[in-house]
């Protein structure tokens, strides 16, 4: 069969900001592949637009992972920056306390989204030490210089900068420095690697005086310490590309003299409105404020992962109940492929179509992650099997190789699992009657299954009832079975 080979060597193909070009992928060791994802500032909770790029993330190791390779992911949590500090100081609490609660509010996120959980979440003030380091070595190297206390690196020492973002550096003056670790192209300069400390502010003592790293050090040393001085996979949201990631290589390279990131994947921009979604542009949403009013995580993540990564993504209430309804059509179509009882003996067309759809979502995915490719080929096989299933030219041995269709297509974008109400459930969110577990409904539907049976239409209505109140909606179908939705 000609499915197993286009299955397992597809050519996977990404686009990598480096070149500019979709290039093939080929890890450098076979069958691994080192991966390191920015990860958030931990001084406050995480909005939709920072979650678009995590939720590509998890897609692409999801992806990966489908294809055979074992992905060893990083990410850092900065946990030490200007807002950091202030906002701790201002709260009368440690830095370590103050971003505590937004770590543990970023993992309850995650979870909710059904982010798989990086190989290593690396919080910078656990790697000081580290950092030091690289900066020791740039300095032995010539790359850097001091003053005032702070240690700066000299761009103009590395030819090089500027191959990431294709900033033109050329006429930049020598020896003009930036404190700030957030700037814009034209303010290209060079770059705190280490800052002295100001009056009243936390910091380290270390060899090379007090002070605290600057932000770019912390993502070059931690990739450094946990993938090795070069790495397959570099990603993070496009506005990374510069300065953060342009001085992430300027760090590595500069120190190993190797190529630091093989392959770069930036995500796009979330809009709102057609806006970028920003604190500052006051259309900024986190998902806690999403999920009180009603959104289902499984809505966002839908929506998120449905505009492949390069396309910017218009966020709006419209786009949301899409996505909401497209789930909703997906947990019904396997639900009805669940409990609906067919003819026996199985259908070559039905067969036929399952393969090509396989091909076509893996064809999609391969094609720098075209999620929208992929999730068409899905849809085309509900279409398709709910037609067949309404003809009754569906069969009983259709259903395995459609249910596995559907499981592989789950693989990678999580959202069959019928769980919403227990995830809000846990961030403390609706609760109470709503959150009942599928367990619990599984049981009550089958009392009154039994009910039905006995013909007792009392019990089964009050329990039709009381299932209704608490959000789940009940199909009866005509051979006796029945399935169940959460409204
Ligand atoms: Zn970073």
């Amino acid at each position: 069969m000609s499915g197993e080979n286009t299955t397992t060597k597809t050519t996977v193909r990404f686009h990598n900001t480096l070149s500019g070009e979709t290039e093939t992928f080929v890890p450098l060791k076979s069958g691994v592949v080192s991966m390191y994802t920015c990860g958030p500032t931990v001084y406050d909770f995480a909005h939709i637009g920072n979650f678009r790029t995590f939720v590509f993330q998890d897609v692409l190791r999801r992806y990966l992972k489908s294809k055979g390779y074992r992905v060893i992911q990083v990410m850092n949590l900065t946990d030490v920056d200007d807002r950091i500090i202030q906002k701790s100081a201002a709260a009368g609490v440690s830095i370590r306390e103050y971003t505590d609660k937004y770590i543990q509010a970023f993992l309850d996120d995650r979870r909710a989204l059904n982010l798989e959980l990086p190989e290593y979440l690396a919080r910078a003030t656990d790697h000081i030490d580290d950092m030091v380091k690289l900066i020791q070595r740039l300095t032995e190297k010539g790359f850097t210089y001091t003053s005032e206390g702070s240690t700066y690196y000299r761009i103009a020492k590395f030819p090089e900068y500027g191959k990431l973002s294709k900033i033109d550096v050329a006429g930049m003056q020598d020896g003009a420095r930036v404190d700030n670790d957030r700037y814009e192209k034209d303010s290209a300069r060079d770059f705190a690697l280490w800052k002295a400390p100001k009056t009243g502010e936390h910091f380290w003592e270390t060899p090379i005086g007090p002070g605290r790293p600057g932000w770019h050090i912390e993502c070059a040393a931690m990739a450094l310490k946990f993938l090795g001085e070069t790495l397959d996979i570099h990603s993070g949201g496009v506005d990374l590309t510069f300065p953060h990631h342009e001085n992430e290589i300027a760090e590595s390279e500069a120190a190993t003299g190797k190529p630091f990131a093989r392959y770069w994947l930036h995500a796009e921009f979330l809009l709102v409105d057609h806006e970028k979604m920003s604190k500052s542009m006051g259309n900024f949403a986190t998902l806690r404020e999403l999920f009180s009013h009603g959104t289902k995580p499984s809505s966002i993540r839908f929506l998120l992962a449905s505009v492949p990564y390069r396309r910017q993504l218009n966020f709006t209430p419209e786009s949301l109940l899409g996505a909401a309804s497209s789930v909703e059509r997906l947990r019904n179509f396997v639900s009805r492929l669940r409990t609906e009882k067919f003819e026996e003996g199985s259908s070559a067309a039905v067969a036929e179509r399952v393969e090509k759809s396989m091909q076509e979502f893996d064809s999609g995915l391969a094609d720098d992650l075209n999620t929208a490719q992929a999730l068409a080929a899905i849809f085309d096989l509900v279409r398709e099997a709910n037609i067949a299933m309404d003809r009754g030219e569906f069969r009983q041995g259709d259903v395995a190789a459609v249910l596995g269709a559907m499981e592989k297509f789950d693989e990678i974008f999580a959202v069959l699992q019928d769980d919403d109400a227990e995830k809000l459930g846990a961030l403390g969110i609706g609760g109470g009657s709503a959150a009942v577990s599928d367990a619990e409904v599984e049981a009550l539907v089958a009392e009154r299954q039994a009910a039905r049976k006995r013909r007792d239409f009392v019990a089964s209505d009050r329990l039709r009832d009381e299932l209704a109140a608490r959000g789940i909606v009940l199909e009866d179908s005509r051979d006796g079975t029945v399935r169940w939705k959460r409204k």
